[in-house]
C-alpha cells in the first residue's frame, strides 16, 4: 500500500462549525421558540443579511454571473431586499443549459469534485423523466441545513424522539429518501426505516414491518399512502387504523386528504420541498397552510405570463430564493409550481408567512385545446368518487385527420362490471367542470393501471403520458 501522506481526505466531521450553524438555523425544539415566533421586523432583518450574502455567492458562480451579465445586471446593483425582483428569474430550462455548456454537472453550482483541497460532497438528482437527471451536488452546509428544515417540519407535525418512522421515498439517485433518512436520524431522536418505495420492499412487507415493528410515523406520497392502506385492508385483512399511526407526513397538494386520513385513522399532513431547496414549507397540526422556513428561503408568486409579482391570496408561479446555500444557491429560480402566499396567522401563533397548498407542479402540466392542464386536478376529481380507489393515468394523443388533441383517462373502478358506464358518465361530466376541456374517461379493473403509474414500484408516481411530444 502506497499513499501520497499529503494527499488530502476531507473529514465531514471538521466541515463545519456545527455548534454555530445551530445557533444561525436552530433546529427543534429551539426553532419553535426562535424563528418560527419571530418578529417580523426581526425575521426582516435577518433575512436581509443573508439575501445580500447570497447574492455575493452568486456572482462567484459562472452560471448566474452570465445569467445576470445579460440582463445588465451589476455588482452592486442589488443593496437589499427590497431590490429582489430587479434580479432575472431562471428556471430548469436554464439549468439544462448550463449542463449542456459545461458537463456533465453545469457551471451553476460553484462547487465540483476534487480539487487541491476538497470537500466532501455528494450527489442527488431530480427530474429525469425525459433526458438524464438533473445532477445536484451538496456540500456539508447545505446538506446540514436542509436535514434542520426537513427536521423543523417532522417535528411541527408530530414526530418524537423515540417514534419509529416508515419512509417509503425513494432510494438510489432521488434525494428523497436520503433527505428524510438524514434529517430523522440527525436531528429528531426518532428512527428512519427505510424501506423506501415498493420496488426496494414489496407493499406487503411493508405493511408487516408497520405492523411487526411497532411503525407509529408514516412518510409518503399519497398515492403510496393510499396504496399501503388498501393493500393491508383488502389483501392482508388487517385494519390500518389498528397499527396505532399517529402521524402521515406527505406532499399531498391537491389530493384528497381526508380519504387518506380515514384510511389510516391518522392526520395527514402536507409539506413543499424540493431536491434543490430543501424543506421549504410544512403543515403544522391545524393545517392552516404550510409555514415557510423564511429564515432559510423566501417564496414569491409571480404570474406566469409577465412575471409580476402577485398580491398574497393570488395565484401564480413559486420563484425560490435560498438563504443558507454554499454549494448552488437558487437564486429567484422559478420551479413553475402552481400556488399563493398566504400572511402570517394560525392558532399555532408562528409569526412566519405561509404557502397555499401546491396546484399543480411543473413537470406535469399539458396544453389540452389551449386549456393549462394538471393531472394533479384530474386527480382530485377522481378521488372524490367512491367507487373508485382514486388510481388513473391520463394520455393525451392527437387523433382524426384533424389533429384534435384528445385527453383518454383511465380510471381503476373497484367494481367496474357493476359501475363503469355511471363512472364513466359522471367523471366526464366532473372533469369538464373541473379543467374546462371534454375528456374522455374509460374504465378499468383495480391494478390495471400499475403498469402505467408505478403506484406499487415507485414513489415518483407516473400519471400522464403526452404522445404528441
Ligand atoms: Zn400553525
Amino acid at each position: 500500500m502506497s499513499i501520497d501522506e499529503d494527499l488530502e481526505f476531507p473529514r465531514y466531521w471538521r466541515s463545519l462549525d456545527f455548534e454555530q450553524l445551530n445557533r444561525e438555523f436552530p433546529p427543534p425544539p429551539e426553532y419553535f421558540r426562535m424563528v418560527y415566533r419571530m418578529p417580523r421586523e426581526q425575521l426582516r432583518a435577518v433575512q436581509d443579511k443573508r439575501f445580500l450574502q447570497t447574492v455575493a455567492r452568486g456572482w462567484e458562480i459562472a452560471f448566474f454571473r452570465r445569467h445576470w451579465g445579460k440582463s445588465g445586471m451589476q455588482p452592486g446593483d442589488i443593496r437589499g431586499l427590497d431590490d429582489i425582483a430587479k434580479i432575472p428569474p431562471y428556471s430548469v430550462h436554464d439549468i439544462r443549459e448550463s449542463i449542456e455548456r459545461n458537463p456533465p454537472f453545469g457551471d451553476f453550482m460553484g462547487i465540483a469534485p476534487g480539487g487541491e483541497h476538497p470537500i466532501p460532497l455528494v450527489l442527488h438528482t431530480s427530474g429525469g423523466t425525459t433526458g438524464m437527471p438533473r445532477p445536484m451536488l451538496y456540500a456539508p452546509q447545505d446538506r446540514e441545513v436542509m436535514c434542520i428544515l426537513s427536521a423543523r417540519r417532522y417535528a411541527m407535525q408530530g414526530m418524537r424522539p423515540g417514534d419509529k418512522v416508515l419512509a417509503t421515498l425513494s432510494l438510489g439517485l432521488s434525494n428523497g429518501g436520503f433527505a428524510a433518512r438524514d434529517a430523522i436520524w440527525k436531528y429528531t431522536g426518532a428512527v428512519p426505516v427505510m424501506t423506501g418505495s415498493g420496488a426496494s420492499t414489496p407493499t406487503r412487507r411493508q405493511v408487516e414491518i408497520i405492523k411487526h415493528w411497532g411503525i407509529n410515523v408514516v412518510l409518503g406520497f399519497p398515492a403510496y399512502l393510499r396504496h399501503l392502506a388498501i393493500v393491508a385492508r383488502d389483501e392482508l385483512k388487517m385494519d390500518p387504523r389498528s397499527f396505532g399511526v399517529h402521524m402521515l407526513g406527505s406532499h399531498i397538494g391537491v389530493e384528497d386528504r381526508a380519504k387518506i386520513e380515514e384510511l389510516w385513522g391518522a392526520p395527514c399532513y402536507d409539506s413543499y420541498g424540493t431536491n434543490e431547496s430543501g424543506m421549504m414549507a410544512a403543515d403544522c397540526e391545524h393545517k392552516t397552510g404550510m409555514h415557510i422556513n423564511e429564515d432559510a428561503v423566501i417564496l414569491e408568486i409571480a404570474d406566469p405570463g409577465t412575471g409580476k409579482l402577485v398580491p398574497d391570496g393570488e395565484k401564480g408561479t413559486v420563484y425560490i430564493t435560498t438563504l443558507y446555500r454554499y454549494g448552488a444557491p437558487q437564486i429567484r429560480f422559478n420551479v413553475n409550481d402552481i400556488s399563493a402566499l398566504l400572511p402570517a396567522g394560525c392558532p399555532c401563533g408562528s409569526t412566519l408567512k405561509k404557502l397555499d397548498k401546491i396546484y399543480g407542479r411543473n413537470d406535469n402540466m399539458v396544453k389540452l385545446r389551449g386549456a393549462n392542464v394538471f393531472p394533479e386536478a384530474v386527480g382530485v376529481a377522481v378521488s372524490e368518487d367512491a367507487r373508485s380507489n382514486g388510481e388513473f393515468f391520463c394520455i393525451v394523443e392527437r387523433v382524426g385527420e384533424d389533429a384534435r388533441d384528445e385527453m383518454t383517462v383511465m380510471v381503476e373502478v373497484i367494481d367496474p362490471g357493476t359501475h363503469g358506464a355511471a363512472v364513466q358518465a359522471d367523471l366526464e361530466r366532473r372533469l369538464k367542470e373541473v379543467i374546462g376541456v371534454r375528456v374522455t374517461v374509460s374504465p378499468v379493473e383495480r391494478g390495471a393501471l400499475d403498469s402505467y403509474t408505478g403506484t406499487s414500484q415507485t414513489s415518483k408516481i407516473k400519471r400522464l403520458l403526452d404522445k404528441r411530444k
